[in-house]
């Protein structure tokens, strides 16, 4: 088998006017992303997802990373990674043992889309073997606990807001810290007060900071949230603060969760050699695809860090992340999005499998195991501009 053609279509999700509501980002009108398709002369093609700027994702994977991978099988997915990731020195760093990365395929843009080629190729190589992807990798279950991932409520409304999440069986649920009515520590202790009413003692409360404090903050937030018996606190700080988000995890009993913004193992080694990671979050279409979610599993692993993948924006994505959750020995839940997002429900013949007891169950059909609506990259057609608007 050998790949004949990458290609990328950049996609959006608007959101109707009605539906939009501010958060610390801004207030969200769209989600992007993009597909990948990696063809093959057997006729089987491959879809993957890639966050970014789904423009700037389509230049990189049409002009940059397809043309080196052309020709390749996709069966040395390793070797694909390796060569995406390495580039001009890829012979060299398979000669000698050690990566010798090209300087702007590290992280960023170029490492997005590097990673939905990576989800791609995998499909495309599970399908051949005729196998789901996560038996691919190697299969550790076929269903994971999930959790009910939103939040945005103002102050009391929390209550009802969270007790409709636990409502559809999700036996955990996460809120954000910053509402839409804006941010103080008071303010906030008042909404995971309500919540922890509206979801009573026995369901997991999960609050998520998006990276917006500082470590004081952070820290003098965590100790006022200790008694609502708060199962992890995620992106207390800066992702770009290993050091600080340290400080907080050293500060508190929570558990800290992070990784949806960072690249690669090498970021997910620095978080804990910065003694700042209890859960890793890395998100599949960012962090380098199934072949480097991989090795952080196994990194994290080491450290007893537990794996809870990023799941957000496109049904490829989140696809993708059930197969990463099913093949990780180290996943113990994994994201399902409470907010508004046809792209993810609404992009496949198939629906997704999640229970009324709070579990998804992997797809059996080979590959990433979904078909494209024959509608879907009509419907969803990319739309210039900005994610959010401040
Ligand atoms: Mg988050």
């Amino acid at each position: 088998m050998k790949i004949t053609q990458v290609r990328a279509v950049p996609m959006s999700d608007p959101v109707p006017v009605e539906r939009r509501h501010r958060t610390d980002l801004g207030t969200k009108v769209k989600t992007d992303s993009a597909i990948i398709f990696v063809d093959t002369d057997t006729g089987l093609t491959g879809m993957g997802a890639a966050l970014g700027n789904p423009g700037v994702v389509q230049a990189i994977v049409e002009h940059e990373l397809g043309p080196d991978i052309v020709g390749e099988d996709p069966m040395f997915s390793e070797r694909i990674y390796e060569k995406l990731y390495n580039g001009s020195r890829f012979r060299p760093a398979m000669e000698r043992g050690w990566q010798q990365p090209e300087p702007s395929r590290r992280r960023g843009m170029v490492m997005e889309a590097i990673a939905g080629v990576d989800i791609a190729v995998w499909d495309v190589k599970a399908q051949a073997l005729g196998v789901p992807v996560y038996q691919a990798l190697g299969a550790v279950r076929s269903e994971v606990r999930a959790y009910g991932s939103g939040g945005w409520a103002p102050g009391d409304e929390a209550e009802a807001e969270m007790a409709g999440y636990a409502a559809k069986g999700f036996s955990a649920v996460k809120m954000r810290v910053v509402g839409r009515d804006g941010f103080s520590i008071e303010n906030t202790v008042r909404r995971v007060r309500a919540a922890r009413r509206g979801i009573g003692p026995d369901v997991e409360l999960m609050v998520d900071a998006h990276g917006s404090l500082d470590v004081s903050t952070a820290v003098r937030l965590s100790k006022a949230l200790e008694e609502y018996d708060i199962a992890w606190f995620e992106e207390p700080v800066s992702p770009d603060d290993h050091h600080g988000q340290g400080l907080v995890r050293q500060a508190t009993k929570i558990p800290i969760a992070s990784g949806e913004r960072e690249f690669t193992r090498h970021d997910f080694l620095d978080l804990m050699e910065h003694g700042a990671l209890d859960i890793a979050q890395p998100d599949v279409a960012r962090a380098g695809g199934f072949t480097e979610i991989r090795r952080i599993a196994a990194l994290t692993s080491t450290r007893q860090v537990r794996l809870a993948p990023h799941a957000w924006g496109s049904g490829v994505l989140f696809a993708a992340s059930i197969h990463v959750a099913m093949a990780a020995a180290n996943c113990h839940i994994l994201e399902v999005s409470q907010g508004y997002m046809p792209m993810i429900w609404e992009l496949f013949e198939e629906p997704f499998d999640i229970r009324p007891d709070g579990t998804v169950h992997a797809p059996e059909k080979p590959g990433l195991g979904f078909t494209l609506r024959p509608d879907a990259l009509e419907k969803f057609k990319y739309l210039p501009g900005p994610e959010y608007e401040w």
